[in-house]
């Protein structure tokens, strides 16, 4: 028997724009949902964005899931940086190319402000390529201050975001 009240709710963003990048970012969906002590509940359709900084990469694939987990925020934190460190993720540049970008959006109603981890993302509200797949797989959401997610996604600049997986 499991006890589930143990289990929290975070909200994970990947990223990827280097070699095969819907094959990384599917590939970190599998391992998300093969992580100890969670489970993968639900994930959105795979997004393709423009790159952030730098023009000369290729166009970022994006997805957003939703893991219940029993980890501690850092511990989960750890299993992320494992994750993008076995797929040798490469940090040549700020907002370069990247293999496998895994990003702790939120944590239950947690807010952290440590020097490894800043819950919520605080990028978040910025990123149409966050926002949008977000909003596709938890409309209800709120954030910790109150925000609406599915208001958030609609008002932002949604800049080249384009749904790529699965094809229509
Ligand atoms: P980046 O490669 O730009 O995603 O940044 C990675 C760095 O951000 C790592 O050193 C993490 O410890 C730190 N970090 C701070 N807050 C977060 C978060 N919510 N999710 C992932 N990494 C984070």
């Amino acid at each position: 028997m499991t006890d589930d009240a143990t289990f929290q709710r975070a909200y994970i963003g990947l990223g990827s724009n280097l070699e095969t990048p819907q094959r990384y970012v599917l590939t970190a969906l599998n391992e998300l949902a093969m992580l100890p002590l969670c489970r993968l509940n639900a994930h959105s359709r795979l997004y393709a964005s423009r790159p952030l900084g730098p023009q000369d990469q290729p166009d970022f694939i994006n997805a957003v899931a939703i893991l219940d987990t029993r980890f501690s925020p850092l511990a989960l934190l750890d299993q992320l940086q494992a994750l993008e460190q076995r797929h040798g993720r490469l940090r040549q540049r700020r907002w370069g190319p990247r293999t496998l970008d895994l990003d702790l959006l939120l944590y239950a109603d947690s807010h952290i402000n440590v020097p490894r981890l800043r819950i919520p993302h605080p990028e978040m509200t910025r990123r149409a390529f966050v926002l949008v797949p977000l909003a596709e797989v938890a409309p209800e959401l709120t954030l910790p201050d109150g925000q609406r997610i599915d208001a958030l996604a609609r008002d932002m600049q949604q800049d080249g975001l384009r749904v790529v997986l699965p094809e229509r």
